[in-house]
């Protein structure tokens, strides 16, 4: 499996927790943008046709024009071949920039699956978190999605948000479940220094958030979903495909700004400023890089573990790892966080919210 991502850095506004590399960006700069990124992906002609999934993240996708989209719809199908085709296509919207014609248009393009921001069904946290569009906008969103023909739909929910009561987060879920999504992202708020959430001294509530996960994963799993990674959910056969192979350990090209790549078993992301980004991909430049490093040995093993145990189906590791990871393999089964089988080995579904302690060991 080879996946592509693909990252537009623009948000008609600014959440107050996000700290994604996104900004508000005028039509002319999107247009800049997309002729940078045309630039950046004529290097990769080499994969082209050899991509199985693609995700086109952000920021805000459904921002662009449907001129703008028709621009990046062939600028990635001159990079992984026809789209349709393609075993996976998601693309991230936001309510408040989705309408009929765009709809139509991610339809007509391949896109098979679209993952939609809600966060909350409460208009006042909405209102807290600075998101634009409202519980309202996410229903005629949802709905003209669906009239478009979508039948992969994905919304994602926060929890430990501040004011947020559990009753809140559990009456979010039976909200969203009355319209009958296909998939459902958690994610516990994280406060990230230099956001607005941060400057007004807001602080993580772990043991709330925690909480939220557990009770909403009961409600899930009533509704008939099956959580699959730690924060995933999905209806039989609608797991992201482009997303397990970031848990397979498999390779996958990241276009954009921040965009992370792996692949020949090297590590990389391209720099996080638009800018910059924009400036290298005109000239023909290879994109400033903010990380790079070759994974080998016993960090690539440990990454594969760490990912693995993200699934909730684990991991069956192979001998060679096996071994080396014995010690902290059997600490972790000792202490009752862990479910080993052979060398299959995986976390126990009632500890999953102390992930991070298993994580932690592999370090
Ligand atoms: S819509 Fe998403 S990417 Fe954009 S500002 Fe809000 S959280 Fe950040």
């Amino acid at each position: 499996m080879r996946g592509l991502y693909v990252h537009l850095p623009f948000c008609r506004a600014k959440c107050g927790y996000c700290d994604f590399a996104s900004a508000p960006g005028a039509p002319a700069e999107i247009d800049a943008f997309l002729e940078a990124l045309a630039g950046e992906a004529s290097a990769y002609g080499a994969l082209k046709g050899k991509f199985d999934t693609l995700y086109i993240g952000g920021g805000t996708p459904s921002l662009l024009s449907a001129r703008q989209l028709v621009k990046l719809f062939s600028v990635l199908s001159d990079v992984a071949g026809p789209l349709s085709r393609l075993a996976e296509s998601t693309f991230e919207a936001n309510p408040e920039s989705l309408d009929v014609e765009k709809a139509a248009l991610l339809k007509k393009a391949g896109m098979s699956r679209i993952s939609l921001g809600l966060q909350a069904s409460q208009d006042a946290l909405l209102k807290r978190l600075g998101r634009i569009a409202m519980s309202g906008d996410f229903l005629k969103a949802f709905s003209l999605l669906r009239e478009a023909g979508f039948d992969n739909i994905s919304a994602d929910l926060m929890c430990g948000l501040p004011g947020q009561t559990l009753k809140d987060f559990t009456g979010s879920i039976e909200w969203l479940l009355k319209l009958k999504p296909e998939h459902v992202s958690f994610y516990a708020l994280e406060v990230h220094d230099g956001t607005p959430f941060s400057a007004d001294g807001l602080k993580e509530e772990p043991e709330a958030a925690a909480a939220m996960y557990e009770t909403g994963a009961a409600a899930l799993a009533l509704a008939g979903f099956r959580r699959y990674e730690i924060s995933n959910f999905a209806r039989p056969g609608h797991e992201s495909r482009h997303n397990l192979n970031y848990w397979d350990q498999g390779e996958y090209l990241g276009l954009g700004p921040s965009a992370a790549s792996y692949l020949g078993g090297e590590r990389r992301a391209n720099t996080a400023g638009a800018a910059a980004y924009v400036r290298a991909a005109l000239a023909g430049e290879e994109i400033p890089a903010q990380y790079r490093e070759t994974l080998s040995g016993r960090k690539k093993s440990a990454e594969k573990i760490m990912l693995g145990l993200r699934k909730t189906a684990g991991i069956e590791l192979p001998d060679d790892i096996f071994i080396e990871f014995e010690q902290e393999l059997s600490r972790l089964a000792e202490a009752g966080l862990l479910e080993r089988s052979g060398r299959h080995i995986k976390i126990r579904e009632d500890r999953f919210y102390v992930s991070n302690a298993v994580f932690r060991e592999f370090v």
